[in-house]
């Protein structure tokens, strides 16, 4: 069974940002204000993420790494909502079949942290005391150290540290008033991405996507509909200013997601204000009635369904327009 474990690790965990998004996930869900990264051969050799959260109990360090192993589903009703993003209390386990796996964890009724190693799902020993901040540090090394042909498949970490790089700055923009995000390379002293919890969204969309562009951007949100279940806020670039390729950054109920129908409308509301060849930076953020987003997605197929697709779709694109042509003077 352990090469069975092993294969679907692989599956959930395909690469390093993989792996981060759902740590970061577990960050952002334990109520962290401040998160940092640090990534080693963009997270092949190491891929460590410390946040000051609710921290984990000691108690719960032993089957912390077993599958299914999750304190996030508190009631039945849950399920809807909690297994909207395909898979839970797999995360931690998938990846301890593929990498070594340190936890130290520090809760805020702790007086010292412990540190936990894991390999196989398994615990490795009984946790040490050690002194530690309130939160969790997760440090996973050798990521693929039993997928030869993975890791061979994965050699460029600057490939992998892009991907990563990608994706974090996103979740940092999202969580602008939230938390605070650094993100950095191994021997880095300056972070590649660096937020702060109180700046605006406008100035971290600026911090990482210039301040020229940021400063072109307009706010667009539709209301809450009570009929459709759902809401949209985001912000958008005007007529006036084109980008070089598409920036679209979609959050469903606080996930980084795909949704290819969304944006090939939007792309066509665009498409009438700006040159040919020309694109608009999006970011939008969407909150849908749990129960009515599809739940039957493979972790890593960010491409989401929802129901009353086209409706939606096309109330946003409305949106949208009437902001442009607000815009366009
Ligand atoms: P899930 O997030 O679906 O519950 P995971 O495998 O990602 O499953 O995590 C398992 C459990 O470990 C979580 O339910 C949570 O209790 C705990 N956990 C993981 N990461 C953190 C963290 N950074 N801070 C606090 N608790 C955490
Ligand atoms: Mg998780």
């Amino acid at each position: 069974t352990a090469v069975v474990n092993r294969i679907a690790a692989g599956e959930v965990v395909q690469r390093p940002c993989n792996a981060l998004k759902e740590l970061l996930e577990n960050c952002l869900d334990a109520g962290s204000t401040s998160i940092q990264i640090i990534l080693k051969q963009g997270g092949l050799i190491l891929l460590q993420i410390s946040d000051n959260g609710s921290g984990i109990r000691h108690d719960d360090l032993p089957i912390l790494c077993e599958r299914f192993t999750t304190s996030k589903l508190k009631q039945f009703e849950d399920l809807s909502s909690i297994a909207t993003y395909g898979f839970r209390g797999e995360a931690l386990a998938s990846i301890s079949h593929v990498a070594k796996l340190t936890v130290l964890t520090k809760t805020a009724s702790d007086v010292v942290g412990k540190k936990a190693v894991f390999l196989d799902g398994h615990l490795q020993g009984s946790p040490l005391s050690m002194a530690a901040n309130q939160g969790t540090q997760i440090t996973v090394e050798d990521l693929f150290y039993n997928l030869p042909t993975r890791k061979r498949a994965l050699k460029s970490g600057a490939e992998e540290f892009n991907r990563s790089a990608d994706m974090v700055a996103k979740y940092a923009i999202h969580n602008s008033g939230r938390a605070g995000f650094s993100l950095k390379k191994d021997k880095d002293t300056t972070p590649y991405v660096r937020t702060t919890k109180d700046a605006t969204l406008q100035t971290n969309i600026g911090q990482i996507f210039g301040h020229a562009m940021a400063k072109e951007l307009i706010e667009v949100a539709t209301a809450d509909s009570a009929r459709l279940k759902f809401k949209m806020s985001g912000w958008i670039t005007n007529v006036n200013y084109n980008c070089k390729k598409f920036n679209f950054l979609l959050f469903i109920n606080h996930r980084l997601v795909d949704h290819a129908g969304l944006k090939r409308s939007l792309q066509m509301v665009y498409n009438a204000y700006l040159p040919k060849g020309t694109h608009p930076f999006i970011y939008m953020s969407l909150e849908i009635a749990p129960e009515n987003v599809d739940v039957n997605v493979h972790p890593t197929k960010h491409e989401v369904h929802f129901l009353h697709q086209d409706e939606i779709v096309e109330s946003i694109q409305q949106a949208v327009d009437a902001k442009l042509l607000g815009s366009n003077t």
